[in-house]
């Protein structure tokens, strides 16, 4: 067993505080990574403080935005070496036999993915243990290649906020001629924005702050509506043929759903604690709307996200932390005050 420095909650009330952990020795598959930087998404937040249905398991170390570099690999290891610089998401195992992980969709896996922390491992069943902390070890099959080309911060909220806004675009065909919605201008929006503007699509920013409008149109978006008024939603009326929604908060549908034409879809990537309203059917059976949701990404088309990054010079506009301020952190991100993802510099653990 390796220990390892990690930051870690003792209950849903309880801040963010140090805690030694350990990692589990290499097995065959393994791969050892000395973590240099991790994002913070808001689904950490929720489940530090157990806002999901009372599913968090005590103490819990979040994190799944991790890069760093591999330090040693198990036996049967034949991807990596010591010296890699890679990345590892959301999900670090899965049944990998089943229709979804052999269709390359882990995060389906019908028998439950294994999320990278609160989670049961599939051999031992111990809660995993997340990226605010200084080593990793992870079965090869879930750890991504990062493109050399990219600054290493910048890219590690592509393994969260990027594959999770990619992998919706690219499912519902967002390119050219394409008029795509962005709801809410955070961690996974502001990877919306960027990456839907990357692929070709007219990219609409749905936000509910007036200051955000400017770096809507400079990270890509063409036109930003300012939810709060009703009058600037009505101008977007039956206008969009995909419209992803990632709000961390419960929020009335309608205005968005209005926005759609026949035949669009609004997909949910955002996971509040409490339901959003039920919405009008009247505004889905007129117009054949479709309301749909999606979770992460595949680890291939992680891997294809990561390599279209590398090829585009996309990165996430990050704020560097020490670890120390998590828990500020935290704050800021619940009034939306993020430009546009905190990233911790592990260095300072
Ligand atoms: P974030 O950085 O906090 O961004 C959320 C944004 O939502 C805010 O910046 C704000 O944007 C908007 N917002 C917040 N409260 C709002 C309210 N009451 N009404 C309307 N808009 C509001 O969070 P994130 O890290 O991007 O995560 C967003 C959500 O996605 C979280 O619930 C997270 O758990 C979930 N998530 C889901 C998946 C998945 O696989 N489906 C993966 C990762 C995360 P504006 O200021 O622009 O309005
Ligand atoms: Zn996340």
């Amino acid at each position: 067993m390796l220990p390892t420095k990690a930051f870690a909650a003792a209950n849903a009330k309880a801040p963010l505080a140090p805690l030694q952990i350990q990692r589990r020795d290499l097995r065959a598959n393994d791969v050892r990574v000395d973590i240099a930087f991790c994002g913070v998404c808001h689904s950490d937040l929720h489940t530090v403080r157990n806002e999901w249905g009372g599913g968090t398991v005590y103490p819990s170390v979040p994190g799944h935005e991790i890069v760093g570099t591999v330090t040693a690999v198990g036996t049967a290891v034949k991807g990596f070496k010591a010296g890699d610089v890679v990345g590892v998401g959301c999900m670090v195992d899965s049944c990998q036999d089943c229709g979804a992980c052999n269709g390359g969709l882990e995060q389906y896996c019908e028998r439950g993915f294994t999320g990278t922390y609160n989670a049961p491992d599939r051999k031992t069943g111990e809660n995993t243990l997340g990226g605010y902390s200084n080593t990793i070890v992870v079965d090869e099959k879930f750890v991504l290649r990062m493109p050399k080309s990219l600054d290493l911060a910048g890219a590690a909220p592509l393994l969260c906020a990027g594959i999770t806004t990619w992998s919706p675009l690219k499912h519902w065909g967002a390119g050219p001629g394409k008029k795509v919605g962005i709801v809410g201008l955070g961690g996974l929006g502001h990877m919306g924005v960027k990456l839907g503007a990357a692929l070709g699509a007219h990219v609409v920013l749905f936000t509910t702050s007036p200051n955000k409008r400017e770096d809507g149109l400079r990270l890509g978006a063409k036109e930003v509506v300012v939810t709060k008024d009703p009058g600037a939603m009505k101008t977007m009326a039956g206008q969009l043929d995909l419209i992803i929604d990632t709000v961390s908060a419960a929020h009335n549908l309608d205005p968005e759903i209005a926005c759609l034409k026949r035949d669009g879809t609004l997909v949910l990537v955002g996971a509040p604690e409490h339901p959003h309203p039920s919405p009008t059917i009247f505004n889905i059976i007129f117009g054949r709307r479709s309301i749909a949701g999606s979770l992460i990404g595949g680890i291939k088309e992680t891997q294809e996200m990561l390599d279209f990054c590398g090829k585009h010079g996309i990165t996430s506009d990050i704020e560097k932390i020490p670890m120390q301020k998590i828990n500020d952190a935290y704050e800021r991100m619940l009034r939306s005050d993020v430009k546009y993802r905190f990233v911790i510099d592990m260095a300072t653990l």
